[in-house]
């Protein structure tokens, strides 16, 4: 069949990408390392294979949602990949998923890598907005386009196998800071009375209304003009820090996931660069401006 597909891993999203492209009417072959896994989809109309050979012989295209890059080496060594079209949404840093790529390319078989950006509840689900970076072999992802945009939307971000991870880890990185002055506004009010379920409601909203931050950052390093149109600059943050920190101070809650950030911002204001925004924290990190 046209759709067949392979999918080897029934975790928790493996499990929620087969219901999606069963869903749909897809011909689905199914391994899981632990065979149970793959009984209820059995009952659904997936074909459960015996081995992971035989699984991978069933189709060209073969997706993999495993736990890391080992378990994808060790899943598929000694298989015959001889052309097939692997596709690995197993998430991995881009480094990894380079090597993957030239693993698979020994073995004859085109590689694709992904980076899935919802969680299992999301997959299939129209509107979700949940879709997945997919980066490598720009043929083996034309080829097989339909058949992954079943489950999540799909951004192909270049033929570079790396560059899906980089994305995924790029906003994922940027989520990690989000959660991080989440938890901290939480520690803040958690022994007043704050209703936890209300500072979610003002925190979702400001967090949108501040999204727009990026954007700003975006322009500045296009233009190398860390200056123009900066309404909220170093010095004047660098003053309100202070008052975050005695707040924190006052409410007995550490400031070690606040102080990293604001070292950094300091650091520019010491340099002279007051009357600019974050955007030379950039810079810091590299250790030099690019
Ligand atoms: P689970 O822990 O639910 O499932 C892990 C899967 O990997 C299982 O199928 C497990 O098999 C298999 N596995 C683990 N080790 C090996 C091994 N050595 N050899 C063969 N198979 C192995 O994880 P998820 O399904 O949630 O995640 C799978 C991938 O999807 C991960 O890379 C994750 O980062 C990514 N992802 C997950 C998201 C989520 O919200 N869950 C979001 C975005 C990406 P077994 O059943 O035998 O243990």
């Amino acid at each position: 069949s046209p759709t067949g597909l392979t999918l080897l891993g029934l975790g928790a999203m493996g499990t929620a990408l087969a219901s999606a492209w069963l869903d749909s009417g897809h011909d689905l072959t199914v391994w899981n390392r632990t065979p149970t896994r793959a009984e209820p989809l059995a009952a659904r109309g997936a074909t459960a294979a015996a081995s992971v050979a035989s699984a991978v012989a069933a189709n060209d295209l073969v997706v993999l949602c495993l736990l890391d890059d080992a378990s994808v080496r060790s899943t598929l060594d000694g298989v015959d990949l001889t052309g097939k079209d692997l596709v690995n949404l197993t998430t991995g840093t881009p480094g990894g998923a380079r090597a993957l790529a030239e693993w698979a390319a020994a073995r004859g078989a085109r590689f694709v890598d992904g980076g899935i950006m919802a969680v299992p509840q999301m997959i299939g689900v129209p509107g979700s907005g949940a879709y997945v970076f997919y980066s490598g072999s720009a043929a083996a992802f034309e080829a097989h386009r339909d058949v992954l945009a079943v489950p999540a939307g799909t951004t192909y971000v270049g033929e570079d196998p790396g560059f899906a991870a980089l994305h995924d880890v790029a906003l994922l990185s940027a989520m990690t800071g989000m959660f991080a002055g989440v938890t901290h506004a939480f520690a803040l009010t958690r022994k007043e009375n704050i209703a936890p379920h209300e500072l979610a409601e003002l925190l979702s909203g400001w967090l949108t209304a501040m999204s727009g931050y990026a954007r700003g950052i975006a322009e500045h390093l296009a233009s190398g003009d860390y200056t123009t149109g900066v309404t909220s600059n170093l010095a004047m943050m660098a003053e309100g820090n202070a008052t975050l920190l005695a707040t924190a101070e006052e409410q007995g809650v550490s400031p070690e996931l606040l102080l990293p950030f604001m070292r950094l911002m300091r650091q520019l204001v010491d340099d002279g660069r007051g009357d600019e925004d974050t955007t030379g924290v950039v810079d810091l990190l590299l250790g030099s401006r690019v």
